[in-house]
């Protein structure tokens, strides 16, 4: 039992807090009304822990790291929270005893989509940490009123419905009214002479928009660490009345109103890939401007010297969203508060560092200058001042190259090239695997590597196995806790110690058992929610993440339709049945990303209702993946899909989630899994396909297509099936993707060599149907993935950015 809230205690409270939320007894209270219930009830316990954390921060004035992002895909606070206060098991046993379903109760409460994917949940597992390692800590983002969008599927097409993540409350959030400050858009700028020969810079004409900070506490892991994650939200400055149309401001509180309203209502659901839209970049500096304003004004309680500012503030930027930042500072420390230029400069590099996520062309952001200035005049006119000083320095170093030049300049062709400034402006400029990392430095950004080498260095991702072990798959964590102790907690690499339990019997069999059980489980839930029959006893083969071709789904559905073509020849051909799970959001205005669900769905629909395969082959298109829906899915996987073309998928860190919970990884030697193949080696994971080399070469070698369809049949009639009516009665529906692969429709034919890769990966997935019926060997496979997956602990890749990048340390809160 806790000594933080005892059970009787713990069970008053809820009962008392429904009485006082709902006006009802717990009796007649519903699952939502119970869960709102409880959280108020733990957050007793929470608060207490996080004004300590913050009085001491505030008291022994640490260095804090700001980790600014436009994305924080959290999941669920309830479960989490209950983890790393320890309380899960005793918060269960209280809702037990009091006849409620605790799974009941977790699922009430809505998964807050503030993110697209990957990138977004990155930032979640690293606050995670932060705070498991006690390190001074602010997550800094946007309360976006609707997060990513539900996805729904009608007639196999994917429909987005809004996502109203806040209509019941929100619990977890305090308002902090007197943290809120005005950010200014538009209008002009004015040189004032100061009197001494220099000019102070002045916002005028502009419209203002209210930042209001709601702050979420989290939770470190058997620590009194409780670190805050500030979400702004907007308000208008002046409230639209009477007097101001008396005064003749209506236009503009009615502008600022507009303007407010707006701001901060919605998540831009694009995933690798830049729409360059105006409420985007007023989204960037609205939430940037606000966080840099309070971390000046906190600076400046203690301190009179900013050139002290870097040891006390560190700004992560989460890609390129956050990169105004850098200009904002300069403009807070010159125009504020009087700092000369060339120290802002210095004190701005040492502050900011700055995290590259992808090197995919579409998702580079680059602003117009109309724009740009339009809507932050006086940010521009940084922007210019630190390009006109960079491109002096250039020439100083390379001399008069225009070409060099121009291929660097922040500022060029038009537009503000974010990337650019993000390097230019920090100390620190990482990839998030180390392919990735040596292709930034090699390819993408070689110019910059050579400018500036010691800024560069890699931070491969990393996982939080608390949300990801721990509660997502209490079978498991129960059997390593048992086995080596739970050490493995805070410390994932102690997961090694299950080594030498690849090779008892005993072990081998109570963790087929669990993994067993966890695929019954979500059988029962495909069930339930599809109303497809799967079985427990096949091969459970997943792929969930955004759809975007380079991760290839499309490889993956042609190869379903592969077998499914050779069953319809052969119907007695021997293969383990498999049931192959896709989960997948596509950018609502993606079309090809949206046929390729169509596509699965297509197939889903003949292949699981065709008698004649015997029920070899099922395949499942659950819907609306997301946080809480991963921690479903993954307990329950054999096989770990990650076949993006080599070179593409800067890192991945769903690679990592499945190999911590026991699947075996198919995959490209691409991004993470190249780390994850050095750590299990070759005989623990099923690779295939091009390297990022031979694909670097075959687009510059001249790649056709219609060869491997001339030459492989299995491909042929897998094309085939794509437009003779098998998935589509005859309304060429899917022409376009097979017109995409062959001849390119507008763009480079087969772009991500689906073809060109496919005879490998057919040959992979006949390897892993030969090594799983060998169960035992299966089993060794497996108990080695989890024993390795130490390396891919969000708290390792935490530890790195504290030591090499922010040089911030731990400080402990007592009890
Ligand atoms: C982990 C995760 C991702 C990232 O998956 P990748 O396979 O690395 O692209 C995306 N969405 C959700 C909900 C996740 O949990």
């Amino acid at each position: 039992m806790s000594q933080l809230l005892d059970k009787e205690t713990l069970k008053k409270m809820i009962r008392e807090n429904v009485k006082t939320l709902y006006r009802k007894t717990l009796e007649a209270a519903s699952a939502e009304e119970v869960y709102q219930a409880a959280v108020f009830a733990i957050r007793d316990v929470i608060t207490d822990k996080w004004m300590k954390t913050h009085d001491e921060y505030y008291e022994k004035d640490v260095k804090v790291v700001y980790y600014l992002s436009m994305e924080f895909l959290m999941g669920r606070f309830f479960g989490n929270s209950l983890i790393n206060l320890e309380m899960y098991d005793e918060v269960k046993e209280v809702l037990e005893e009091l006849g409620i379903d605790y799974n009941m109760v977790e699922d009430a409460e809505p998964d807050p989509g503030l993110g697209n994917g990957g990138l977004g949940r990155l930032a979640a597992c690293f606050l995670d940490s932060l705070s498991t390692l006690q390190l001074p800590a602010y997550g800094c983002g946007i309360r976006y009123h609707y997060g990513i969008f539900e996805q729904k599927i009608e007639n196999g097409y994917q429909v987005e419905a809004p996502d109203n993540w806040l209509e019941n409350g929100d619990p977890w959030g305090i308002k902090r009214n007197e943290y809120a400050v005005e950010v200014k858009f538009g209008g002009n700028v004015r040189a004032v002479p100061k009197g001494n020969g220099e000019y102070r810079f002045v916002q005028e004409n502009y419209q203002s928009v209210i930042a209001v900070p709601y702050d979420y506490p989290v939770i470190g892991y058997g620590n009194n660490t409780v670190n805050t994650l500030r979400l702004w939200e907007a308000r208008a400055k002046n409230k639209l009345d009477l007097k101001f149309f008396n005064e003749g401001n209506y236009q503009k509180a009615a502008e600022e109103e507009l303007l407010a309203s707006t701001m901060t209502d919605v998540l831009y659901p694009a995933d690798e890939h830049i729409q360059g839209k105006e409420l985007r970049l007023r989204q960037q500096y609205f939430f940037i401007s606000a966080t840099v304003q309070r971390v000046v004004e906190r600076f400046k309680k203690h301190h009179t010297n900013f050139h002290e500012l870097p040891d006390k503030v560190a700004f992560q930027l989460n890609d390129t969203h956050p990169t105004v930042a850098v200009a904002e500072l300069m403009r807070v420390l010159v125009d504020e508060n009087d700092v000369p230029w060339d120290d802002a400069w210095e004190i701005t590099r040492k502050v900011c560092a700055y995290t590259n996520h992808t090197i995919m062309a579409e998702a580079l952001e680059k602003w117009p200058m109309e724009l740009f200035s339009r809507l932050l005049p006086r940010i521009y006119q940084i922007v210019e001042e630190i390009n006109r000083r960079y491109c002096l320095e250039l020439q100083a170093k390379y001399g008069m190259d225009p070409e060099k030049l121009r291929r660097m300049a922040i500022i060029a062709d038009g537009q503000i090239r974010m990337a650019y400034l993000a390097i230019v402006g920090s100390h620190s400029v990482n990839g998030v695997a180390a392919l990735h990392t040596e292709i930034l430095k090699h390819q993408e950004l070689k110019d910059f590597y050579e400018l500036y080498p010691e800024k560069f260095n890699n931070k491969t991702n990393g996982i939080t196995q608390r949300r990801w072990l721990l509660h997502a798959n209490h079978g498991l964590a129960g059997l390593i806790s048992e086995t080596i102790g739970d050490g493995w907690i805070t410390e994932l690499t102690e997961l090694e110690k299950l080594l030498p339990y690849a090779e008892d019997e005993n072990f081998r069999r109570r963790f087929m058992e669990i993994k067993k059980a966890n695929k019954v489980a979500l059988a029962k839930y495909i069930k339930e929610t599809k109303g497809i029959d799967i079985n427990p006893d096949s091969i459970f083969d997943i792929q969930v993440k955004r759809l975007h071709e380079y991760k290839r789904q499309l490889l993956n559905v042609l190869h379903i339709i592969g077998l499914y073509n050779q069953l319809k020849m052969n119907p007695g051909m021997d293969m383990v049945p498999r049931t192959f799970i896709f989960g997948a959001k596509a950018a609502a205005g993606y079309r090809r990303a949206k046929l390729i669900i169509k596509l699965i769905n297509a197939v889903a629909d003949v292949v699981n209702n065709d008698p004649t395969i015997e029920g070899k082959i099922k395949v499942v298109f659950m819907e609306n993946y997301r946080v809480s829906l991963a921690e479903r899915l993954i307990p329950a996987a054999d096989v770990s899909e990650q076949i993006s073309t080599a070179g593409k998928e800067a890192s991945g860190t769903g690679n990592m989630k499945f190999m911590l919970n026991g699947a075996l990884t198919v995959g490209t030697m691409d991004g993470a899994n190249v780390e994850i193949y050095e750590e299990v080696g070759k005989d623990n994971i099923f690779i295939f396909g091009m390297s990022a080399e031979e694909v670097q070469a075959k687009y510059h070698d001249h790649y056709d297509p219609w060869f491997i369809y001339n030459m492989n049949q299995e491909v042929r009639m897998a094309l085939t099936s794509l437009i003779d009516g098998t998935f589509d009665q005859n309304t060429d529906l899917f022409r376009e993707l097979y017109d995409a692969l062959l001849n390119g429709c507008g763009g480079r034919a087969d772009e991500y060599f689906v073809l060109e890769d496919y005879a490998d990966y057919a040959r992979a997935q006949w390897d892993i149907d030969k090594a799983y019926r060998d169960q035992t060997k299966w089993a060794k496979m497996a108990i080695v993935n989890v024993a390795k997956s130490g390396k891919f602990s969000s708290d390792r890749t935490i530890r790195q950015y504290a030591e090499e990048i922010w040089d911030l340390k731990p400080l402990h809160i007592e009890d």
